[in-house]
């Protein structure tokens, strides 16, 4: 009952009044345990059926949260003289520079928050930057609330944790104890690994789902060395998932058939409502374009789609605008999905995020997975394929549903 009056609270502006009426329509409070669960399943079910709030186009322009300069640069003991961390150091000339023993001591719950404030003269909120190495395993099985596009062998693995960017309806947030940035610099054990697996069978890649990789490429350059490790290992595809605007690894890189650039994409008004500091639709489709031109693989991902106020008039002209300016006919495939996050994950996004609708919504608990009620979700695909099929084949939408997938998931 909680969950579903904050939610109330943030996306209704009636609220009161249908408080009010739920006290007389149910002759609240009820008599027992049994009427209360039951009165609580239909108030649960009517508040699940009011969309999320998008912000007005004039609220839109002055909400944009801006980005967090890095301000400070944890490095593990040894670690300064590393030739990535040199090249990484020399673009942030400002950067206090702490030594560390162990990322892990840096980044975790309350470390971050604490000790990167603002300095006298600095405005907004600083970022910590941590240079480390991983050690262990790196390539990790692809996780069940992620699409493997028919790969049998699908892997991802963390080379950065966290992102430029702060969508609010990230997973990161409820999965990470800080939101310092942390890049790992041996990428020389991820490819020691990979090519240990490669010996065995393809291995489809996904090096982009914890962070942004495109977007902090100009100062970590490592989608380069990447590119050159994919053309060397034709058995090997990566997937790069990215909202980022710049175009400047494509001027510069000769493509890989098996680098593959997804680019998510969302409508203008929930993009600005919800992936604060992101780059416009616009701007992200030029880039779609630009990796196109160059003969890079190009997949769309609708995902998540967010059940928000007038969703079809939005999403309908959003397709519209994305299948104008995008040949459909030349990209990869097409990835979506409504939103749906492990109920572990939620918990810590909620509790953070009080005042954010999307973290706040009564999601359905589905063995582990919050998600939407499958009429909703099934409701959204159909429209979706609809769309989508009048320019592309409907063997290259790659839908995730949950009621599939639920079942694998582990919390
Ligand atoms: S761009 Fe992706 S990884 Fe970055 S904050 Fe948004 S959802 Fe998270």
């Amino acid at each position: 009952m909680r969950q579903a009056l904050s939610y109330l609270a943030l996306s209704d502006s009636h609220s009161d009044e249908r408080i009010t009426a739920w006290e007389r329509r149910y002759a609240l409070p009820c008599a027992d345990r049994r009427a209360g669960k039951e009165i609580l399943g239909r108030i649960e079910a009517e508040v699940r059926e009011i969309p999320l709030p998008l912000l007005s186009t004039s609220e839109q322009s002055q909400r944009g949260k801006s980005f967090r300069p890095v301000t400070r640069i944890q490095m593990e003991q040894g670690i300064s003289n590393h030739p990535r961390a040199k090249r990484i150091l020399s673009h942030f000339p400002g950067a206090k520079i702490q030594e560390i023993r162990h990322y892990k001591d840096a980044f975790r719950r309350g470390a971050d928050q604490s000790d990167s404030a603002p300095e006298a003269g600095e405005t907004g909120q600083g970022r910590t930057l941590i240079l480390a190495e991983k050690k262990g395993t790196l390539l990790y099985p692809g996780a069940p609330v992620c699409q493997s596009f028919g790969n049998r062998y699908f892997y991802y693995a963390s080379q950065i944790m966290n992102c430029i960017y702060d969508c609010e309806y990230c997973f990161l947030k409820g999965m990470y104890p800080s939101d310092a940035l942390v890049v790992f610099l041996n990428l020389e054990d991820y490819f020691a690994e990979l090519e240990a697996l490669l010996k065995a069978h393809p291995v489809y890649l996904c090096l982009s789902y914890d962070t942004d990789l495109l977007a902090l490429e100009s100062w970590t350059s490592f989608l380069r060395e990447w590119n050159v490790f994919i053309k060397e290992h034709p058995a090997l595809s990566v997937e790069i998932r990215t909202k980022c605007a710049a175009t400047g690894f494509f001027e510069e890189q000769s493509p890989s058939e098996n680098l593959i650039f997804a680019y998510t994409l969302s409508p203008e008004p929930v993009a600005r409502t919800y992936e604060h500091s992101a780059p416009t639709l616009a701007s992200r489709m030029a880039a779609a374009n630009a990796a196109m031109k160059k003969g890079f693989p190009v997949r769309l991902c609708f995902d998540p789609v967010l059940y928000c106020a007038d969703w079809k008039k939005i999403y309908g002209a959003f397709l519209d605008e994305v299948m104008e300016t995008l040949d459909l006919s030349c990209v990869k495939d097409v990835s979506a999905g409504v939103f749906r996050i492990s109920h572990g994950y939620l918990r810590q996004m909620r509790k953070k995020a009080p005042e954010s609708a999307v973290a706040q919504y009564p999601y359905r608990n589905e063995r582990g997975v919050a998600c939407y009620d499958p009429g909703l979700e099934e409701e959204i695909h159909r429209f979706f394929v609809e769309k989508l099929t009048k320019k592309i084949g409907n063997e290259k939408i790659f839908w995730w549903k949950s009621q599939e997938n639920c079942d694998k998931v582990e919390t």
